[in-house]
């Protein structure tokens, strides 16, 4: 029990300390000693209903996390996210966002803008 709040209390530090959004994989890789697989998506699964942090998915299907700055009862993000084709890094454009409007007899409950390109170190190595 006090194991799962450390873990959850690391990761979340981690995706906050992060510039990028994070995997799963690579949350799990860095926290080895820590916690395994499951948990790291119990803690991830956790995180997002307490708006906390913000699922991505990439523009392959892979989900990425990132930390919420606004978010207190529910998620409201309309910033973009930028997927590098390159070193598949996801980032988000806190600055940069869209307005969207759907019916009013659809419910939304996750956005996912997303432009794909290459990142400013991505085109600073080229
Ligand atoms: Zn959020
Ligand atoms: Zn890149
Ligand atoms: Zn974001």
């Amino acid at each position: 029990m006090a194991r799962k709040t450390e873990a959850k209390r690391v990761i979340l530090e981690y995706i906050r300390k992060s510039e990028k959004a994070v995997s799963p994989a690579e949350i799990h890789h860095s926290h080895k000693e820590l916690c395994d697989r499951v948990t790291v998506y119990r803690v991830l699964d956790r995180l997002v209903n307490e708006h906390k942090i913000h699922r991505i998915v990439n523009t392959d299907g892979v989900a990425n996390y990132a930390a919420c700055h606004s978010c207190s009862t529910m998620h409201q993000h309309d910033h973009l996210h930028f997927s590098c084709e390159r070193c598949k890094s996801v980032t988000c454009l806190e600055n940069d966002r869209v307005e969207f409007s759907v019916p009013n007899n659809y419910e939304v409950k996750e956005v996912f803008f997303t432009l794909s390109g290459l990142c400013p170190d991505c085109l600073n190595k080229s």
